[in-house]
């Protein structure tokens, strides 16, 4: 059997979670013994997303293959087993690079270079490579109908209906249904126009995921599906939920498997579905909470560190915990203003994670000089492993303004330095150490204790490293260096000994990208653990305190 295709296409607004409802569907036909591939489309002009700001475009989301993709992407890794790559997320301007090579290579034979069919023939020719060793392929396509840079990935969405069948193709469509307070009702008439948007492009939805607050009545539903041309069954309410991780759970409930199997002529079995709900009752009923402070610059955008969260969450869940996290300002920490000390005060366990530039560094280091000498945990990732290292070369081995040169070319102790394969290269577009590469762990570390293997593999987006010159006189103050490529040449963790702190780790790759619910990361779950056994001390002592001020003698009796 060949893969058959779902196309996920999108309306009304944007955010509505389209790559989540995607990564769902895919989930639910995994749970059914189908193989599943995901694919994301990206109407955007840049090449990859690895340029943009985080601020633009939130998390760029790292593959084993080091492309630098779209954070959709890690809802696909986080819901499914698909091996997600470079072909899995493209952009417009990754199909134009493709097609201005081979028209440049003289490939079009003096013909025409066109919208249709060039451009949607090389955007069918990605989509049909994913379909290789799978039954299904869901494919994304970014954006909302009715924008002028989408047109083209629609077209070719259309035309795969047109040449593989209806019995191969579905078209799922994520609109909104929104509530209108004054009106006191759920109005549908936005649906109506984005369904009408897509059918003036040639497309008929077959399932409609309506995002909405509440449950559809049968009248609503009937009203859409009269409206927009759909079976009243496919019209679906995909209501907004408290945990991610419940939405396989409401569109199975809701019938979307059962729908996308019919509409495709899969025989499939029911979907085995209690790993999913063991993590939603988890998510229900936690035994206790945890709060993790997170230093970084660009908190006031979550996106940016969509998958950490995530990470963070699953760390707390496999310890029945729920996470609350603390978003620090790291510039907050570089002022004199208390508010942001008071705030580390009251964190079980403190992360910095990866960033750029310089901006908010010094409050960063503050940050992991407050965790390291309050013994409170410290998780560093990339970014977060760099300053942990440049805190330590400074305020213990006294290296004065010790520092890394992508903040302070000048420093007289380069501490972190360029990587030492990329000197020279001044382009900005995927020049970094990238995707997933080999580490050695020291045989009783955290890392290894964590991990119970000795040797990992884990994801990577640098471009500085640390400066082994440095290595000998900072082992020697106590910074353990436990996790280095298998050759040696780069370091990618270093920790503090547990007889000095209770748990402080940094490391240069990023483990988030590699979490999921059903299989929490090794370094979260040890992570937040550690941070745990630190809060149930800290109220410990604080209870004891309490105590002890209750006894005292003036206070006994009248
Ligand atoms: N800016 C640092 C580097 O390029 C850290 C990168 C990161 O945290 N992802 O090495």
């Amino acid at each position: 059997m060949s893969a058959k295709y779902i196309f996920v296409t999108g309306g009304v607004v944007s955010s509505l979670g389209k790559g989540l409802a995607a990564a769902s569907i895919g989930c639910l036909l995994e749970t059914r013994g189908l193989r599943v591939n995901m694919q994301k489309f990206d109407p955007y002009l840049n090449v990859d997303p690895g340029t943009m700001s985080p601020f633009q475009h939130g998390e760029v989301f790292v593959t084993d293959d080091g492309a630098e993709t779209d954070l959709d992407l890690g809802h696909y890794e986080r819901y499914t087993h698909s091996k997600l790559t470079r072909e899995n997320n493209w952009t417009t301007g990754r199909i134009y690079e493709q097609i201005i090579t081979k028209e440049r290579r003289g490939d079009y034979l003096g013909k025409t270079v066109q919208v249709i069919p060039h451009v949607t023939n090389e955007i069918k020719g990605a989509m049909k490579r994913a379909a290789v060793d799978v039954d299904v392929v869901i494919i994304e396509i970014g954006g909302t109908v009715g924008d002028i840079e989408s047109l083209p990935f629609i077209e070719a969405i259309r035309q795969m209906r047109q040449e593989l069948g209806r019995d191969n193709t579905v078209f799922v469509h994520l609109t909104l249904v929104p509530y209108i307070a004054a009106a006191g009702e759920l109005k549908t008439k936005p649906t109506q126009h984005s369904v009408k948007e897509l059918l003036s492009i040639g497309i008929q939805p077959d399932i409609l995921l309506c995002r909405t607050d509440r449950f559809l009545s049968k009248d609503i539903k009937g009203k859409i599906a009269l409206f927009c041309n759909v079976e009243e069954e496919a019209v679906i309410t995909a209501k907004d939920v408290a945990s991610i991780y419940e939405v396989p759970i409401g569109f199975h409930h809701e019938g979307v498997d059962r729908l996308v199997l019919k509409y495709l002529r899969i025989d499939a079995k029911e979907p085995d579905l209690s790993k999913w709900q063991d993590i939603v009752h988890r998510v229900y009923n936690p035994k206790d909470e945890v709060t993790i402070g997170i230093v970084g610059k660009y908190v006031e955008y979550e996106d940016s560190y969509k998958s950490l969260k995530e990470a963070l969450v699953h760390g707390a869940l496999a310890h029945n915990l729920k996470l609350n996290v603390q978003w620090i300002e790291a510039e907050g920490l570089e002022t004199k203003d208390e508010s942001y000390y008071e705030q580390l005060r009251h964190v079980d366990g403190i992360l910095v994670p990866g960033g750029f530039g310089k901006r908010g560094i010094a409050g960063m280091l503050n940050g992991i000089r407050f965790a390291r000498e309050q013994k409170v945990p410290y998780f560093g990732i990339c970014l977060g492993m760099q300053t942990a290292s440049i805190e330590f070369a400074r305020d213990v081995c006294g290296l004065e303004d010790a520092n890394s040169s992508e903040f302070d070319p000048a420093t007289p102790h380069r501490v972190i330095y360029k990587l030492r394969e990329l000197r020279g290269v001044e382009e900005l577009g995927g020049t970094m150490r990238l995707g997933a590469w080999a580490c050695k762990l020291e045989p009783g570390s955290l890392a290894a204790r964590a991990y119970g293997q000795a040797e990992i593999s884990e994801r990577h987006r640098h471009r500085y490293e640390f400066n082994q010159e440095y290595r000998e006189q900072m082992a020697a103050s106590g910074l353990k260096f436990t996790g280095t490529t298998p050759d040696g040449t780069y370091i990618e963790i270093v920790e503090l000994d547990p007889s000095e702190h209770p748990y402080f780790l940094g490391c240069q790759f990023h483990p988030e990208f590699k979490s999921k619910p059903l299989e929490p990361h090794p370094l979260f779950k040890a992570f937040v653990g550690a941070a745990y056994e630190y809060r149930k001390q800290r109220h410990q002592t604080k209870e004891h305190e309490e105590e002890s001020i209750f006894l005292r003698p003036e206070r006994v009796g009248n």
